[in-house]
């Protein structure tokens, strides 16, 4: 769910980023009036490709406002979409294919969520997300044929991890964080190699927890949107510790391009509307330079590896 953050702050960091961004994106890009980090932040091939863009229902431009940010900074969407809104963007998939890859959103205790499953692939889509507000643990039996089918289709699946927002606090919900900690995506990863598995927000506050399940299995990734980059301003270093086996190879677990740096096992993810995307490219920059993460591995986590996973 977008976790809508004051802007306060990040106003100037973010022009800088953007001034980079859509430089590199028009291929006149200036690196000697660059800052340096902010030069070698950027994606060597400048794209970026962002697993967490939910479509916005409220805007009835939103396919039109989302192909425009994404053609100024050079962006790919993956879209978790709603399933009444399934043909309209499965159609803006294909009248946007540099910039749109259909998610399908669905609530994984439907009574016919794997009807819907089925239409998503029909129509095209890549995978499913993001997959919340569970009833039960995600590793529930009840959800296995929703998974099996993924796994079928060899699908990214991407699940919220960690914290979760209350939607009301007058009426009761049936809600609680602790049914997608990101340890559960240890067992469906493990159960289902075929899938791709993403989890958001890596498991906030959780994210031993999410990088130690990344470390182990190769087919597991973790965004960090959220309110943790955001949290961690200030101390964002002390991801060096939880992401601690860069050049240790003795797991022999394959990563995206053979990467050594333990921080391959992220992606980028935004979940913050479309005025937000480049704020959290920012953020993420900023972690890039606390955590001293090579060049080659920033290009990876901003968009190689869910392109090449993707194979776009
Ligand atoms: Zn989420």
């Amino acid at each position: 769910m977008p976790g809508r953050v004051s802007r306060r702050g990040f106003m100037t960091i973010a022009g800088a980023a953007m001034t980079a961004i859509s430089q590199s994106a028009r291929g006149n890009s200036a690196p000697e009036e660059l800052p340096l980090e902010e030069a070698s932040a950027s994606p060597a091939n400048g794209r970026i490709v962002d697993i967490h863009v939910h479509f916005d229902e409220k805007n009835p431009n939103f396919i039109r406002d989302l192909a425009k940010v994404a053609e100024r900074i050079n962006l790919v969407a993956c879209l978790l979409t709603p399933y009444p809104y399934r043909a309209q963007v499965a159609d803006a998939a294909k009248q946007y294919p540099k910039h749109i890859v259909p998610f399908g959103f669905v609530d994984l205790d439907a009574p016919d969520v794997l009807a819907q499953v089925k239409d998503f692939h029909a129509l095209g889509y890549r995978g499913l997300g993001e997959l919340e507000f569970v009833k039960k643990p995600y590793t529930d039996d009840s959800y296995v044929p929703v998974y099996e089918l993924a796994n079928q289709y060899g699908w990214v699946v991407m699940f919220h991890t960690g914290i979760v927002l209350r939607r009301s606090v007058d009426e009761p919900e049936n809600v609680a964080s602790y049914r997608m900690r990101a340890f559960h995506l240890e067992e469906i990863a493990r159960r289902f190699p075929k899938l791709t598995v993403i989890g958001a927000h890596c498991g906030n506050p959780e994210y031993e927890w999410a990088a130690e399940v990344a470390r182990w299995n190769p087919n597991v990734f973790f965004d960090l949107s959220g309110s943790t980059l955001t949290k961690m301003s200030g101390r964002l270093e002390e991801f060096k510790k939880i992401f601690w086996w860069s050049g240790q190879g003795e797991w022999k677990t394959a990563t995206p391009a053979n990467d050594p740096s333990a921080f391959i096992k992220l992606v980028f993810g935004s979940d913050n509307g479309l005025d937000g995307i480049e704020r959290v490219v920012s953020q993420y920059r900023a972690f890039f330079n606390a955590c001293d993460v090579p060049a080659s591995t920033q290009q990876m986590i901003m968009g190689g590896t869910l392109a090449q996973i993707l194979r776009i």
